[in-house]
């Protein structure tokens, strides 16, 4: 047990919304750290809470194997576990909920994202996002041998869906509106390397393609040619329901907005996970994050802040990994413009890796592409603010953290 560095007296009902896995490791950071007052976890998912991640991948690509996404239960143990619970409005020191009002001392807030969807494609027949369980189940369903399967969007998640149903015998197309896939987090530079990665996967790619409708049969792209499906997915990015703030005091900007302690601007009230905007002194820049990583680690920030821990402030390099196509693709820092350095050969079907620089030469983002021990060293030489040797960071030779 970590010891609570001055917790505060008053503190006699901590409330965390929002049941993933940054809720749910607030609820164990606080134990670990000595509180002994009432703890309440709330969600509106009917579901104990699981992990997103293997929703994309073993999950949905293999029905055999039956993976259980089940989130530790230890984690939670020590909370009073209410699911099917919706969070309506926040007052100072009350929670407005869909099971009535609750008193708090502290307010968690780690209420996640929901899937963008194009305009006017709510539901259909066809159509699919996926983010929770319910979304996994009914498109497993669906992903049968031999199914016609439009995949919307190129980006992580869109490349794990296509992985998958690559996987369970679907025929696989992927229209991306962007130039490239992954052009967004990476550039355009890097995601036309993984372009090919779709057509030897066996999937069709369209860059450049705009949806105009999801009917039942399909979709229809701008300009009028239409696309017949089985199965449509979207897996155009996510946007922060926080519509239920307003008024409240808590500033939204795409994301609750909060400080390196994840302090939001109404007293007693932290928010984690995807639905945080957080500031970061070391990329000097609000990083709305929808990492894995980030909803593991920040809980850890948020319980000590809550416990009066002046020390508590989180700034880490961002991190996030996918697995598509058979490789394991990292990222981690963040980036301005295009990579400085190549790492190895971005075509050979052996590992390789890209940075990006400052002004002054330091490392701020790094990809590994099946490189895994590159992306440990260069998150801690990220971590560090280190200036590297470009020629030695291209050499695949030198380790990172010599370069
Ligand atoms: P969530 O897990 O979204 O949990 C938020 C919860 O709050 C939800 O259950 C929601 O119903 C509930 N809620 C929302 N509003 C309210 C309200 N008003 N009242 C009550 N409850 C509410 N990241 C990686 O780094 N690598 C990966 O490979 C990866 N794969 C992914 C695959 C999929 C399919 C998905 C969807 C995400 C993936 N991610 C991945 C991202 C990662 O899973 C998320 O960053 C992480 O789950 C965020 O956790 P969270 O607790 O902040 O939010």
């Amino acid at each position: 047990m970590v010891e609570a560095a001055g917790s505060e007296p008053d503190l006699e009902r901590v409330i965390v919304v929002g049941t993933g896995l940054a809720g749910v490791r607030t609820c164990h950071e606080l134990r670990e750290r000595g509180y002994a007052g009432e703890l309440v976890l709330l969600g509106a998912e009917p579901h104990r809470p699981y992990d997103r991640p293997p929703l994309s991948k073993a999950f949905l690509a293999d029905e055999a194997k039956a993976v259980d996404p089940a989130l530790n239960q230890r984690w939670y143990a020590g909370a009073d576990l209410r699911l099917g619970v919706t969070a309506t409005r926040v007052r100072p020191g009350v929670l407005d909920t869909t099971a009535g009002e609750l008193r708090w001392d502290a307010l968690v807030l780690a209420v996640g994202a929901t899937p963008a969807r194009l305009p006017g494609t709510d539901g259909g027949p066809v159509g699919h996002v996926l983010r929770t369980l319910d979304d996994a189940t009914r498109l497993r369903a669906a992903l049968v041998a031999g199914a016609r399967v439009v995949v919307i969007g190129a980006g992580w998640i869109g490349a794990e869906l296509t992985t998958a149903a690559l996987r369970r015998g679907c025929a696989v197309t992927v229209l991306e509106a962007g130039p490239t896939p992954l052009a967004l987090p990476l550039g355009e530079t890097v995601g036309s390397r993984t372009a090919p990665w779709y057509a030897q996967a066996g999937a069709t790619l369209r860059c450049g393609t705009r949806v105009a409708g999801v009917d039942d049969a399909g979709v229809v792209l701008d300009g009028g040619e239409r696309l017949d499906a089985d199965v449509v997915v979207q897996g155009i990015g996510v946007r922060r329901e926080l519509g239920w703030l307003a008024g409240s005091g808590i500033e939204v900007d795409a994301g609750v907005v909060t400080d390196e302690s994840c302090r939001t601007t109404l007293t007693g009230v932290y928010a984690v996970g995807d639905c945080a905007a957080r500031w970061s002194p070391r990329a000097n820049r609000r990083f709305r994050l929808e990492h894995w990583d980030d909803a593991l680690r920040a809980p850890a920030v948020v319980a000590g802040a809550i416990l009066g821990d002046p020390t508590a402030s989180y700034d880490p390099v961002p991190y996030v990994w996918s697995e598509q196509f058979g490789r394991f693709v990292q990222w981690v820092g963040w980036r301005d413009g295009e990579p400085a350095v190549w790492r190895g050969d971005p075509s050979a079907t052996t590992g390789w890796a890209a940075g990006w620089l400052d002004g002054e030469g330091r490392l701020t983002g790094f990809l590994a592409v099946d490189r895994p021990r590159d992306l440990l060293q260069a998150r801690r030489v990220i971590d560090v603010g280190r200036v590297v040797n470009p020629d030695r960071l291209a050499n695949p030779d030198v380790p990172v953290k010599e370069a």
